[in-house]
């Protein structure tokens, strides 16, 4: 989507910190950490969110969940002490950014309930 900003960074038109990048997925630092370590996971391809994913990204979905994400907080060295996987989803959610993305948290003790 041409005025989508995460689908410029996934193109390379908006310059991003990336910690992580395959065929299908791009991860970079977020710009307001809120931990010590805050990376975004997202798709190249433009998805408004989690209920716009469809029968076809079932692939691109498990490969965010059961590869990407192990693996960027095994690299960033989250792995072990924990972290947070959070995927904010439209309004009520919290969601500003419409293309789908997982924020990865750790490196501080997290408290539940978030604000
Ligand atoms: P959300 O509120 O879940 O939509 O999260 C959007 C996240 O994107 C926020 O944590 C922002 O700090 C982050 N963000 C916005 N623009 C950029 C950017 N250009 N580079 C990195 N992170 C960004
Ligand atoms: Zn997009």
């Amino acid at each position: 989507m041409s005025d989508c900003i995460f689908c410029k960074i996934a193109a390379k038109e908006i310059p991003s910190t990336r910690v992580y990048e395959d065929d299908m997925v791009v991860a970079f630092h977020d710009l307001e950490p809120q931990a010590p370590v805050h990376v975004l996971v997202i798709p190249k391809k433009h998805v408004e969110s989690l209920v716009a994913l469809r029968q076809e990204d079932r692939e691109l979905a498990a490969h965010i969940l059961i590869d990407v994400i192990p693996k960027i907080a095994n690299d960033l060295g989250i792995a072990e002490e924990g972290f947070r996987t959070v995927a904010n989803t439209g309004d009520n959610g919290g969601q500003t950014v419409k293309h789908l993305h997982f924020h990865v948290l750790g490196g501080r003790f997290m408290k539940w309930p978030p604000g």
